[in-house]
C-alpha cells in the first residue's frame, strides 16, 4: 500500500527529502509557505534583467563528491571561485586576510618582513588561525594579529551579531583563517561550482515527480497540530499516521509554546545601477564604517552578460522578530538557546512519525553541501523504516 507523508519546506532539506521518498514510492505532500519553491536559494530576475539570489548570495562548495553527484541529476555546473575583498582603511583588501593584504596595509619593508617572519614561524603550515597569531611569541606577529582582529573582524561580528564591540570575544572568531601566501580563494573545498542556469531551475528539476504533490503558499503551521495526549499528529484536523517531516522553524510548529528561538535577520536591499560593473570581486565586506555587511554584485557570480546593467545587495544584519514579517538567517547561539531548543526536540521526540530536518528544525547554521546530505541520511531512515511494516 501507498504511504502517505508530508514534508514541510521546500529549500534543499525538504526537496530532497520529497524527492527521496517519492523515488522510494511514497505518496508526498510537500507544502511550502511561500509563493516559490528553492527556500533559500531561490532566484528571481530583477526588471534590469539581472539574476539574484533573494535571500543572499549562494555559492556551493564542498568536499565530499557525494552531494555534488546527487545534485548534478538535476542541473549542470560551472566552476567558480568565490573571491572576496574587505574595505580595511580605505583599502580593498583579500578576505581572509592573506600577504596581498598585507603588501597593502603596511609599508613595504615591513609587509617583507612579516611575510618572512610569518613563513619561518608556520613553516608547514598554508593557513593559521587568528588567534594563534596574537597569542605568538614574536611580538611582531602578535601586533599584527590584533591588527587582523581589530581591523578585519571586531566591528564585522558586533555588527553581525548586534553586540557592542567590546563584548566580542576572540573565542567567537578564533578559527577565521589568515592564509599564509597569496592564495585569495575564499573557500578551500576540493569542489566549488555553480548551477548552470541557476538554483530555481535544479529545483524544478528535483520536485518534478509525479509521487510530489505541490502546495505553496500554504503554512503547514496552520494545517498541522500536534496532541501532545495521544503523541499523534492532526493534518486538516484528522490524525495523519504518515511520517511527517517537518524542516520549517521547530518552534513554529509548537506555536511558540516554550517561547521563542532567537535568530538574526538581515535587511537585503537591493539597487539596480545602469553600469557594467559596479565592484572588483562579486563580494566585497565592509567590516567597519558602514551599517551594511557587504555588498554582492551577482553578474560576476552567475556570469550573465549585461553590458549595461548590473544589481547589487547591501546586507544590514538586525533582530529577527517572529511576529514581523522577516526572515530568521542564523540561529543565535548560547547554551540557554540550546537548552531552548533541546526542549523543543523532546516535545517533537514524542510523536513516532515527525522528524526535523534543515537549518531551522535542527536550530544549526547548515551549509548547503551539509543540509543536502543530512537530508539524504533522514531520508534514508524513514524509507526503511516503512519499509518495515
Ligand atoms: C545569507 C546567507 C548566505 C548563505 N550562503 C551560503 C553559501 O554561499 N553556500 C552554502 O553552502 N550555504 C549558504 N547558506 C546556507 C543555506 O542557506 C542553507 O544551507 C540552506 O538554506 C538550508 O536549507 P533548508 O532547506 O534547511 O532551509 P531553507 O532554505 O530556509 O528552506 C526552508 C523552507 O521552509 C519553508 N517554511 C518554513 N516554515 C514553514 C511553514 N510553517 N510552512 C510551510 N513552509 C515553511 C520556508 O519558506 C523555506 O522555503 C547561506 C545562508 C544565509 C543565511
Amino acid at each position: 500500500m501507498t504511504v502517505r507523508a508530508i514534508v514541510v519546506g521546500l529549500g534543499f532539506a525538504g526537496s530532497v527529502l520529497s524527492r527521496e521518498l517519492a523515488e522510494a514510492g511514497f505518496e508526498v505532500l510537500a507544502l511550502e509557505r511561500r509563493s516559490q519553491i528553492a527556500g533559500n536559494m531561490y532566484e528571481t530576475v530583477r526588471a534590469n534583467g539581472v539574476r539574484v539570489h533573494q535571500y543572499g548570495p549562494h555559492i556551493f562548495h564542498a568536499n565530499s563528491g557525494e552531494v555534488f553527484d546527487y545534485l548534478s541529476q538535476y542541473s549542470d555546473f560551472y566552476p567558480y571561485t568565490h573571491r572576496v575583498l574587505g574595505r580595511i582603511q580605505g583599502k580593498l583588501v583579500p578576505i581572509p586576510f592573506n600577504f596581498t593584504s598585507i603588501d597593502a596595509l603596511f609599508p613595504k619593508s615591513e609587509a617583507d618582513d612579516l611575510e618572512i617572519r610569518l613563513t619561518e614561524a608556520y613553516p608547514d603550515r598554508e593557513r593559521v588561525f587568528v588567534s594563534e597569531l596574537m597569542n605568538h611569541n614574536d611580538p611582531a606577529i602578535e601586533r599584527l594579529g590584533k591588527f587582523i582582529f581589530e581591523n578585519v573582524f571586531v566591528n564585522y561580528t558586533a555588527k553581525q551579531w548586534g553586540i557592542p564591540a567590546s563584548e566580542v570575544d576572540v573565542s567567537v572568531i578564533n578559527r577565521v583563517p589568515v592564509v599564509l601566501s597569496k592564495d585569495d580563494r575564499y573557500f578551500t573545498d576540493r569542489i566549488q561550482q555553480m548551477p548552470l542556469n541557476g538554483y530555481t531551475p535544479l529545483f524544478e528539476k528535483l520536485l518534478d515527480h509525479p509521487g510530489i504533490t505541490l502546495r505553496l503558499n500554504t503554512n503547514a503551521a496552520e494545517r498541522l497540530s500536534i496532541d501532545a495526549a495521544s503523541s499523534r499528529v492532526y493534518f486538516d484536523g484528522e490524525p495523519f499516521d504518515g511520517p511527517v517531516l517537518w524542516t520549517g522553524a521547530i518552534d513554529e510548529l509548537f506555536r511558540y509554546s516554550l517561547g521563542p528561538l532567537p535568530y538574526r535577520s538581515l535587511n537585503m536591499v537591493f539597487e539596480d545601477l545602469p553600469i557594467e560593473r559596479y565592484q572588483k570581486a562579486a563580494v566585497v565586506n565592509y567590516p567597519n564604517e558602514e551599517e551594511f555587511t557587504r555588498i554582492t554584485e551577482f553578474k560576476q557570480m552567475t556570469r550573465q552578460v549585461l553590458p549595461e546593467d548590473t544589481t547589487i545587495l547591501k546586507e544590514y544584519p538586525l533582530p529577527y522578530d517572529p511576529e514581523k514579517r522577516m526572515e530568521a538567517y542564523y540561529p543565535i547561539f548560547s547554551a540557554e538557546n540550546q537548552t531552548l531548543y533541546d526542549e523543543y526536540r523532546a516535545l517533537g521526540a514524542m510523536i513516532p512519525n515527525l522528524r526535523f530536518c534543515g537549518r531551522l528544525a535542527e536550530y544549526r547554521y547548515y551549509n548547503m553541501d551539509a543540509v543536502v546530505e543530512r537530508a539524504l541520511q533522514v531520508a534514508k531512515e524513514v524509507i526503511r523504516k516503512y519499509a518495515k511494516r
